[in-house]
């Protein structure tokens, strides 16, 4: 399959060709052809299948010449702006629009100075785009194709009032997109209310994590789970890994601990300023950053090529962010490995992830790390039972789980 048989135009395919794909992921085979048709269109797509360039270039391709915000692509964190505005560039080289971001964090001069010059396509996050829209720098009258992206996201950091205020500012006449990785009630509620019979592409099963995923679970007291990781990244020799942990307080932690035992590493929250979390991301992929520690909202999405090592540094609370932070490795088709790190306090955490992926995680141990706190009493029965079985030899819910590597009871 071609990009040329989705039917878009060769100034497109020019920009597409440029920027190196020779053939549609899933995801743009199926959404590119109905966009172009001009329908409403829902697409329940993880980040890493390619479900940017799938609503951008319809719309380069859609949009009619002539002045004014045409496209607008709204989009939960100022990182997955950035990186949208930068697809949709590369994607527009060859044709005349012009894109721009706009998101909160940084000063607004630049982006007036780049509204007033004229923007065909603009990428925004929902809060900065109403301010602007309130002071007169940006206006929403001419548009014709809206794309909510991460709506899931979006609902669930509570933006969806400023999504609808944004919603009832643009012309009623328009084309709507939707992305999301996860389709909850909540989601589907906002589709009936926001989209007019649209027309639904789905990629593989949602809650399945990219197959090409090694996953394991290492049981660990949680005050052993620093010097886990620093064996752990120097053990097996990691270079590309992304660790996830609760809290920004935990991330700076886990930060200090690598870069006291010589790993470098940076941490990305949202403490951190738009300069210092570009520049983490920078050094990252320049290879002067070995580890990035991140927070869950703000690395959703983020755009970054070799992640060899995803490390659950703390499990996740909410079940699907397991699938979106494991799916930050192995991206367009790359292979990868996901470790969790489970401390007894846990285990109702990776019950409910194993619950959504139905697959049971195969447990492991680091060999030759000193496991010397196994045995501290955790807060509940269920979880002291879990744990248990897991450091007894991976079995863990008696549903097949095999005998983890050297899970023998200390
Ligand atoms: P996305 O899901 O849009 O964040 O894209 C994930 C990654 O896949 C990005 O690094 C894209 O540059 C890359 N990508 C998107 N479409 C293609 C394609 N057709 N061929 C190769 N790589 C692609």
């Amino acid at each position: 399959m071609t990009f040329a048989k989705l039917g878009l135009e060769s100034r497109l395919l020019k920009g597409v060709e440029a920027m190196g794909y020779t053939s549609p992921t899933p995801i743009q085979h199926e959404a590119i052809p109905r966009a172009l048709s001009g329908r409403d269109v829902v697409g329940c797509a993880q980040t890493g299948t390619g479900k940017t360039a799938a609503f951008i270039l319809p719309i380069l391709q859609s949009m009619s010449p002539g002045k004014g915000v045409k496209a607008l692509v709204v989009t939960p964190t100022r990182e997955l702006a950035l990186q949208i505005e930068e697809v949709a560039r590369a994607c527009a080289r060859f044709t005349n629009h012009r894109t721009a971001a706009v998101f909160g964090g940084v000063g607004y001069e630049p982006q007036k100075k780049q509204l007033r010059r004229g923007v065909d396509l603009l990428v925004a996050t929902p809060g900065r785009l109403l301010d602007l829209q309130g002071r007169g720098d940006v206006h929403l009258g001419k548009l014709e194709i809206l794309v909510l992206d991460e709506a899931d996201r979006m609902l669930d950091m509570g933006f969806w009032p400023d999504v609808r205020r944004i919603i009832r500012l643009l012309p009623e006449k328009r084309q709507n997109l939707l992305f999301s990785a996860t389709m909850s009630p909540k989601v589907l509620s906002v589709i009936g209310d926001t989209l007019d019979d649209p027309a639904e592409v789905r990629i593989g099963h949602t809650a399945t994590p990219v197959a090409s995923i090694e996953q394991k679970i290492y049981p660990v007291d949680g005050v052993q789970k620093g010097e886990l990781l620093v064996a752990l990244i120097k053990q097996r020799s990691l270079e590309r890994v992304l660790v996830f942990t609760r809290t920004k307080h935990r991330a700076d932690r886990v930060c200090r601990t690598l870069g006291r035992s010589g790993i470098k590493a940076a941490p990305i929250h949202s403490n951190r300023t738009q300069a210092q979390r570009q520049k983490a991301l920078d050094s990252f992929k320049e290879g002067k950053v070995r580890v990035l520690v991140a927070t869950d909202i703000v690395a959703r999405g983020i755009d970054i090529e070799n992640i060899s090592h995803v490390i659950n540094f703390d499990m996740p609370g909410n079940p699907e962010d397991y699938i979106h932070r494991i799916g930050r490795t192995a991206r367009a088709g790359a292979d990868g490995t996901a470790y969790s790190f489970l401390a007894s306090e846990e285990a109702d955490e990776l019950k409910a992830i194993e619950g959504l992926i139905k697959e049971v995680i195969e447990c492991e141990d680091l060999a030759g790390f000193d496991y010397r706190l196994r045995y501290v009493p955790s807060p509940t029965r269920e979880a002291k039972k879990v744990l248990r079985l897991a450091y007894n030899g991976g079995a863990l819910s008696g549903r097949g789980r095999r005998r983890g590597r050297g899970g023998r009871r200390r």
